[in-house]
């Protein structure tokens, strides 16, 4: 593999060009208006795995919530999945609340300045420290998620790669990334690459004509994308189970229980034993997809004395009114069964994905 680290000249204009690009093609994204670390961090977090349009919306109103990272750290961990409840992926928060309440307890004023520092922190790897390190700290660190490697790839004309030359790749990817950021401007710099993959240099069909590193990439949309592994199928069924009482209507949830590795603690719908439904009570059919997996899962409406007999014996069961299910931590599946159903007043968007831890 050739580099540019001899190419000085190839490397300033690369800069130039990346970053007068950036300054007049950049979305305008909420976490883009701040610069305190806590927002930033929050930001990166959500980020990962997860839509934009879904993370706008919810950053939002995580930061009107927890607006600094002292009251995040004075939250309970059901308030705080209550909040992630649909983003996914839910050990993020749980790290999140984890490292809020270790500064706290240190008493530090806040999260530490440096990408080394901000990687002891839980939840934190290589690629958020250096994220935050550079975009709210100034720190001249790269950052390399997978828009980078491939804007990089495309950019060098170097191949997807597996095993051993994968990870030979991985270093040079990441060498060539140090090489390329700007050491004056290393915030706007990664992200104006992070922004270049995800708005131009597109997996399938790059934009090359728009693209304003085109005259140095030696690819040009001739470049072979990495083999997406095939998606799974699995099938499953829930109970949706509701009563009314003088108060309105109350829906059956259960807790995962806390021993699970699987989205543990969080609120779903009674699992039911038998994953096939007759057509006259099926309620809906659902297609989630968590992570390589697409599960079809069908809602069974099922009356409180059949619960015990139909139900798989789960977690702590509570009846639970709808107002009160919406602020609960549900599992993505089951605000998405529930907003479907029209139980719950507003309509939330719906990641694509949802992890199951
Ligand atoms: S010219 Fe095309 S392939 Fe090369 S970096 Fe730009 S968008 Fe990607």
């Amino acid at each position: 593999m050739v580099g540019l680290v001899r190419d000085a000249e190839k490397i300033a204009r690369l800069r130039r060009q990346l970053l007068a690009w950036y300054a007049c093609n950049r979305r305008d994204l909420p976490w883009r208006r701040s610069r305190d670390p806590y927002a930033i961090w929050v930001s990166e977090i959500m980020l990962q795995q997860t839509r934009v349009a879904v993370v706008v919306e919810r950053y939002q109103t995580f930061l009107a919530r927890f607006p600094t990272l002292l009251s995040l750290a004075a939250a309970s961990e059901q308030d705080v999945l209550a909040l992630w409840s649909g983003l996914g992926y839910y050990r993020r928060a749980r790290m999140m609340l984890k490292a809020a309440r270790f500064i706290a307890e240190q008493r530090l004023t806040g999260l530490p300045a440096s990408s080394a520092a901000l990687r002891k922190l839980p939840g934190i790897g290589v690629y958020t420290a250096a994220a935050i390190a550079s975009i709210a700290f100034g720190e001249a660190v790269a950052v390399v998620d997978g828009n980078v490697e491939r804007v990089l790839c495309r950019l060098e004309g170097w191949e997807f790669a597996e095993g051993a030359s994968e990870s030979a790749l991985k270093r040079e990817i990441h060498l060539l990334a140090a090489q390329l950021l700007d050491p004056a401007q290393p915030g706007d710099f990664n992200q104006a690459t992070m922004e270049l993959g995800a708005t131009v240099c597109l997996p399938r069909n790059p934009r090359c004509l728009v693209c304003p590193l085109a005259a140095d990439c030696r690819t040009k949309g001739e470049h072979a994308t990495a083999p997406r592994a095939p998606m799974l199928s699995r099938e499953g069924a829930h109970a949706l189970s509701i009563r009314t009482r003088r108060a309105g209507q109350q829906v059956l949830l259960e807790q995962r229980p806390s021993s699970l590795t699987v989205m543990p603690g969080l609120w779903q719908l009674p699992e039911l034993k038998q994953t096939e439904v007759p057509g006259h009570l099926l309620r809906m059919t659902v297609r989630h997809a968590i992570m390589q997996v697409n599960y079809y899962v069908r809602i069974r409406n099922v009356y409180e004395d059949e619960l015990k007999s139909l139900t798989v014996a789960g977690g702590a069961r509570r009846w639970v009114s709808l107002a009160e299910a919406a602020a609960m931590a549900l599992t993505g599946l089951t605000r998405k069964v529930l907003t479907r159903a029209h139980l719950f007043e507003v309509r939330p968007r719906e990641p694509l994905n949802e992890s199951q831890s």
